[in-house]
């Protein structure tokens, strides 16, 4: 089965970035363009991973990753937050808000795969969040 990852970015060329990167490398990527869209999608689909840009329009990162941890269908789903490199309080706040990890922003390229795919391991039940 194709892992399936919801990236949740309202800019274009983050998201196309992103989506390029990675469905060259066979995952299936979906968009949502703000917290509110990417908890609905969630909820009706639930993905393998959730990749989360901090600044949103509607609701920010935060809010909602800490809303996403609130339904328990989507509670063990690793959430990724994309982190500005000069923002170096986001990925506490990340953390905090309930997301499993941080990658910094800009993308690379060349590493961006090497940066999410440890994300999609399976966690088996009993062993403590990454
Ligand atoms: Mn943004």
């Amino acid at each position: 089965m194709t892992p399936k990852i919801l990236y949740i970015e309202d800019n274009d060329l983050n998201f196309y970035l992103v989506n390029f990167i990675l469905s060259a490398k066979g995952y299936e990527v979906v968009r949502a363009r703000d917290g509110r869209e990417g908890i609905d999608l969630a909820r009706t689909a639930p993905p393998h991973l959730i990749l989360l840009d901090i600044q949103l329009p509607v609701m920010d990162g935060y809010a909602t990753a800490s809303e996403l941890r609130t339904h328990p269908g989507l509670a063990s789903i690793p959430i990724v937050a994309l982190t500005s490199y000069a923002m170096a309080g986001d990925r506490e706040k990340a953390i905090a808000a309930g997301c499993t990890g941080y990658i910094e922003k800009p993308i690379n390229p060349k590493t961006f795969t090497e940066q999410v795919e440890p994300y999609l391991v399976p966690v088996t039940p009993g062993e403590t969040s990454r």
